[in-house]
C-alpha cells in the first residue's frame, strides 16, 4: 500500500474561547485548504464575538515545549504565528524556531489590538517582537494601524515602497501591509514589498459589505501559510489566501452569530 503524507503547517498563537479567531481560526482555515494544522498556544483568551474578558499567558517554557514537541517529530512545511502576548513569551518562540527558520517559512501576524479594541499584546513586548522575530520570518502581515505602530508613521499609499528600508534594516524579507481598515467602500489594496528584491506587488479585491469580520488577520495568514507549506512563493502564496479570504467573507456576510461582530466563515 502506498503511504500518503500530509501537508502540515504550525500555527502559534492564542486560543479564541469564541472561536473566530486565532487558533481557532487557524485551524479551520488550515484544514478548509487541506493542510493538517499543528499549535502552540500562547495565551488563552476567554471572548466572543463583543470582545475579550480575559487573557491568560500561557509559561514561556509551555510554548517553547509545544513549540519543540511538533518540530522535533513532524515535517512542518510552514509556520504562522499570531497572538503573542509578552515579551517572555516571544523570547520562547524564538529560541524555539531560531534552529528551523531557515528552512521552514515563517509568517509573523504582528497582533497588537482585536477589532474590538482590546488589547492582544503588551505594549513594551513590540521592540522584542522586532527585534528577536522580524529576522526569523519569510513575511510580516500588519494591518494599517499595525504598520503605523510598527514604523511610527502612516502608511503612504502613494509611495508604498518608502519604508522598505525600514523593513530591511529590521531583517523583514517580506511585509504585506492589509488595507482592510482604509476608508474605500468598494475594494482592499494590499501591498506586498519584496525587501530584498526592492519589489513591489499590489493586490485588489473587492471590500465585502459585512459586520462578519472577526478573525480576518488570522484567516489571511494561516491560508498564506498553508499555501507555503504546499510550495507556492509568497507572491502566488498571497495571491491565493487573499482569494480564500474574499470567497469566505462572501459566505459568512448573510449568517449571524453572537451579539456583535461575527467570525470569518469556513
Ligand atoms: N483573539 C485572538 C486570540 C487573536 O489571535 C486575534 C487576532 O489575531 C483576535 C482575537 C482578534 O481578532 P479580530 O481583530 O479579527 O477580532
Amino acid at each position: 500500500m502506498q503511504e500518503k503524507q500530509y501537508t502540515v503547517a504550525l500555527s502559534i498563537a492564542g486560543s479564541d474561547s469564541g472561536g473566530g479567531a486565532g487558533i481557532q481560526a487557524d485551524i479551520k482555515t488550515m484544514s478548509a485548504l487541506g493542510v493538517f494544522a499543528t499549535t502552540a498556544i500562547t495565551a488563552v483568551t476567554a471572548q466572543n464575538t463583543c470582545g475579550v474578558r480575559l487573557v491568560q499567558a500561557m509559561p514561556p517554557e509551555v510554548v517553547r515545549a509545544q513549540i519543540e514537541a511538533v518540530l522535533e517529530d513532524m515535517s512542518v512545511r510552514a509556520i504562522k504565528i499570531g497572538m503573542l502576548f509578552s515579551t517572555p513569551i516571544i523570547e520562547a518562540v524564538a529560541a524555539a524556531l531560531k534552529p528551523y527558520a531557515a528552512e521552514i517559512p515563517i509568517v509573523l501576524d504582528p497582533v497588537m489590538i482585536a477589532q474590538s479594541g482590546d488589547p492582544l499584546i503588551r505594549e513594551e513586548a513590540i521592540e522584542a517582537m522586532k527585534a528577536l522575530l522580524f529576522p526569523l520570518t519569510t513575511l510580516i502581515t500588519p494591518n494599517l494601524p499595525e504598520f503605523a505602530a510598527l514604523l511610527g508613521e502612516a502608511f503612504d499609499e502613494e509611495q508604498p515602497s518608502h519604508s522598505m528600508e525600514a523593513w530591511l534594516q529590521w531583517g523583514a524579507k517580506a511585509v504585506l501591509i492589509k488595507g482592510g481598515h482604509s476608508h474605500d467602500t468598494s475594494r482592499v489594496i494590499d501591498y506586498l514589498l519584496l525587501t530584498e528584491q526592492q519589489q513591489v506587488q499590489r493586490f485588489e479585491s473587492p471590500r465585502i459589505a459585512t459586520t462578519n469580520t472577526h478573525g480576518t488577520g488570522c484567516t489571511l495568514s494561516s491560508a498564506i501559510a498553508a499555501f507555503l507549506a504546499y510550495g507556492y512563493d509568497t507572491i502566488e502564496a498571497v495571491r491565493r489566501a487573499k482569494e480564500y479570504l474574499t470567497q469566505a467573507l462572501k459566505q459568512g456576510a448573510e449568517r449571524r452569530l453572537g451579539k456583535g461582530a461575527g467570525p470569518v466563515h469556513h
